[in-house]
This record gives C-alpha cells, structure tokens and sequence, in this order.
C-alpha cells in the first residue's frame, strides 16, 4: 500500500468514527482530496486507492492537472479565491466552486459556462469568523446573495462553504461550524433546495461533521505537509 492509500484510508476511517460519534451516515459524508500543489501522479494514487473527487485552489495548476487526467473521469471542485478575470477557465473545466463569495463572480461563471456541459455546482462562500478573515461573504448578506444565485442560469446553487479560522480548541471549531450549519437550516426553511455544507479540514474535520458537514475538503492528511505553496 502506498503512503497516500494508506492516508486515505486513515481519512476515511476518521470520517466514519466522526459519523458513528455523532450519530451520522458516514454516507451523508463526502470526502474532498484537495489535491493542490501536489503533481498529477499523487492523484493517480489517490484515484488508484478509490478516490474521485480533487480540490483545487489556483486556477493555472488546476486547468492544467484537469487536462493532464481527463481520460479519468474524476470530479473536480475549485476551491481557491477567484478573480473575476480568471472565471472563464473555471467556468470551462471545473465541475464545482465552492468559493463563490460576490454576485459579479457568480454571474461571470453562469455566463461563461459552455451549453454543452451541465450546470456548474456552486457553493457560496461565508465568512463565519469576522472581521480578519480574507474570504467569504460577511453572514449578514447570505441570504440576499443565495437567493441571487439560486436564479442564475447554468448555475446550480448546492449550498454553503466556509474555512473558519485556524483553532485547536475542539468547542471553538464546533462554534464556527455551528454558526455556518445554522444559516444553512435558515435558507432551507426559506425555500433553498441545498444538500452541501462544505466544511472541515485535516485538522477539524471531526467537529464539522459534529455540526452538519456533508463534504469535508482534506489536502494534508492524504498527501502530505505541503512544500510548495507560492501563493495565498
Ligand atoms: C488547502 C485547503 C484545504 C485542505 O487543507 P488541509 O489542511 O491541507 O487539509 C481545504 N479547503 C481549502 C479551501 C483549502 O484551500
């Protein structure tokens, strides 16, 4: 078995101790592989171990390891911060974004997004720890904004995405993600049909899935400590 198969296996089986624990259906739970900055080989072991579904967070290297794999089939999800001048590229090969965090992007993916594809799965991105956090949408314009997305065309708005702020503390996690799960509910009992509440990583995802989490994004735990991060 190779380091990464074995990783994926110990995430999995974290995944479903965390179900068990918290009186979940492993199956409600998705895992991510956030395969970014690692070549398209890691992938193939992943893949090769049963993997699927890869995150990705800077626009060059995705476009390029999506093409590199295609004969595979995999799902691929956008992850990263987007500017608007690089939607196209997005909206063209990735199946998800899970960080759609202004209208203007939303409406650039929707109308960028090839006829011949079926709808770009859309999560929209919350800021769920306040004023210092870089990305996301501040909660308070959440329900405005979803509503905005969930008319768009060639969008399909699958719920909500949030990378709180680094904690160790288990109960501070759980607030967070609390508080991201709790805005969910409101915007379902508003009406959103939404299945996805992307959130937890490597180093919290037992108090995502404590709180709601239907896909956790995990890099480090399968792949390893990452080396060659360049950009934020
Ligand atoms: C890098 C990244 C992850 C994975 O983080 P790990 O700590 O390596 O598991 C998840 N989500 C997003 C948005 C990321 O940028």
């Amino acid at each position: 078995m190779t380091t990464i198969s074995a990783n994926l296996q110990a995430v999995l089986a974290r995944i479903a101790a965390a179900a068990r624990k918290y009186g979940r259906n492993p199956d409600d739970i998705s895992l991510l592989a956030v395969s970014k900055t690692w070549p398209a080989s890691a992938v193939r072991e992943a893949v090769a171990a049963g993997q699927r579904a890869f995150g990705e967070n800077y626009v060059q290297e995705g476009v390029e390891k999506v093409a590199e794999l295609a004969s595979l089939g995999l799902e691929w999800h956008f992850i990263g911060p987007l500017q608007s001048n690089k939607t196209r590229r997005v909206a063209e090969v990735f199946d998800w974004v899970h960080s759609v965090d202004r209208l203007k992007i939303a409406e650039r993916l929707a109308a960028q997004r090839p006829d011949a594809l079926p709808p770009l799965q859309v999560c929209l991105q919350v800021n769920v720890s306040g004023e210092d956090s870089k990305s996301g949408v501040p909660m308070f314009e959440v329900p405005l904004l979803a509503r905005r997305l969930a008319s768009l065309p060639r969008l399909k708005l699958r719920g909500l995405m949030a990378i709180p702020e680094p904690l160790d503390d288990f109960v501070q996690q759980r607030q967070a993600f609390g508080l991201l799960h709790r805005i969910y509910q409101q915007l379902k009992c508003d009406g959103l049909t939404l299945d996805t509440l992307s959130m937890g990583m490597s180093h919290d995802l037992e108090a995502a899935i404590a709180e709601g989490a239907t896909m956790v994004r995990v890099g480090t735990a399968i792949f390893g400590q990452r080396m060659l991060e360049t950009s934020v």
